[in-house]
């Protein structure tokens, strides 16, 4: 393509929308080819960001973009794997290979965004944060984003949605989203009273309306969560600290394992969040100008601990793809990375699938286990 100033803009700051960035700025450093990169992000919630366990692959993509540093022990607490309850009372290990790749993490998710975000402003990209992309419109060659507060430059040669499950570009152009589960996680933090030597293992289990996951955070911190589907919720009001609470210690393996984890007594949650966790891909994830990475393009069940790996990934082969549509600006140039997207998302609904047949073993008169079983979702 030979425009003097290709203009690329990327709405949302998370990890897809950063890997996408740095990976972009990266390949222009050493292309003829030069662009703007503008990436555009929505103020902070204010709520805590959920989503912290990162196996050992998420090093090897942060080194592909020269960051494998922002996974040190001293800011993150190492995580050697899970421990699990699930198809039967047996209890299982499920250790990450010992790899020269790197190591398994549970994140101070909000530095490792932080510090991703202020990577992409060292390395140039023009980031406009704070900012809310509310519509877009497509015309023949470029698309143009209309914002919360207004953009001075507002019409881009190419689009990038990593809106996460917002899918704020996407959905404008009423691409289809395909939901094949969703599951609700109702999540507490504890803080905890000392710093404990043993290792931090995810702990997992299923439980009849459900399943928890626990994981020892950094800071002296943790985190547990409820995970079930929404009308369960509502019905054995799991919002409710106390209904929670009660769920929590009636499930003795998963309690105890997580009092001799963390060294204390839990004490009932202060605060509960609630987050859903859908199984989803879009019907297309790339289009004439625009495509969509992470989350905005395909969403993993938390079971799956692969979100922000599988994000920094699609980030990566965006911007490959993105190159080539410089080279010939069609649709056609983006299909590898399609390719690639929707043979992920069928890797991961086959575990997801094995994941939720086992369980459904151990709770035979459960309806949120037959449904999975049964696919009636
Ligand atoms: C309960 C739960 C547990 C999870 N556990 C794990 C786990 O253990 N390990 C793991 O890897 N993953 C986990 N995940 C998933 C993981 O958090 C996501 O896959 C990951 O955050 C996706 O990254 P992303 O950049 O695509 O989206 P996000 O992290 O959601 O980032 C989206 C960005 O877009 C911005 N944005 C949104 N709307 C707009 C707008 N209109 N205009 C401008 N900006 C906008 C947001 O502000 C944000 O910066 C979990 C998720 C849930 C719900």
């Amino acid at each position: 393509m030979t425009r003097s100033h290709l203009s690329i803009g990327i709405v949302g700051g998370g990890p897809a929308g950063c890997a996408t960035a740095l990976a972009l700025q990266k390949q222009f450093a050493s292309s003829s080819e030069k662009a703007e990169i503008t990436l555009i992000t929505a103020p902070d919630s204010g709520t805590p960001k959920i989503g912290e366990t990162v196996p050992p692959a998420a090093s090897s993509y942060l080194r592909e973009l020269d960051l494998e540093s922002l996974l040190s022990e001293e800011f993150h607490l190492r995580c050697p794997g899970s421990l699990s309850q699930w198809g039967d009372e047996s209890v299982g290990y499920n250790d990450f290979f010992i790899t020269p790749i790197g190591q398994g993490f549970h994140l101070d998710r909000t530095l490792f965004d932080k510090n991703l975000l202020s990577a992409c402003f060292k390395r140039g990209v023009t980031v406009v944060e704070n900012t809310k992309v509310t519509a877009i419109k497509q015309s023949d060659r470029t698309i143009s984003l209309n914002c919360e507060p207004e953009l001075d430059k507002h019409e881009f040669d190419f689009i990038v949605d990593a809106s996460g499950q917002h899918r704020v570009v996407t959905r404008s152009l009423s691409v289809a989203n395909n939901l094949f589960d969703r599951v609700v996680s109702v999540c507490a933090f504890v803080e905890l009273e000392s710093n404990s030597s043993a290792p931090a293992h995810t702990i997992v289990s299923s439980d009849e309306y459900g399943w928890w996951y626990a994981a020892r955070l950094p800071n002296n911190r943790a985190i547990l969560s409820f995970n079930t589907d929404a009308d369960e919720l509502k019905q054995r009001r799991l919002n409710s600290n106390e209904k929670w609470y009660h769920a929590f210690c009636n499930n003795q393996w998963f309690y105890t394992q997580c009092c001799e984890q963390f060294n204390q007594a839990i004490p009932s949650p202060r605060v509960l969040f609630v987050r859903t966790a859908p199984s989803s891909i879009l019907s297309a994830v790339i289009g004439d100008n625009w495509l969509a990475v992470g989350d905005a393009a395909s969403s993993y069940d938390s079971i799956s601990s692969a979100g922000i790996t599988k994000s920094l990934k699609q980030g990566i082969r965006a911007a490959k793809a993105i190159l080539n549509w410089v080279d010939n600006p069609n649709k056609a140039s983006l299909s590898a990375y399609q390719a690639l997207v929707f043979q992920d998302f069928n890797e991961f609904i086959k575990l997801h699938q094995l994941h939720y047949d086992s369980g459904a073993h151990r709770f035979p008169n459960s309806a949120f286990w037959q449904r999975r079983l049964l696919n009636e979702i």
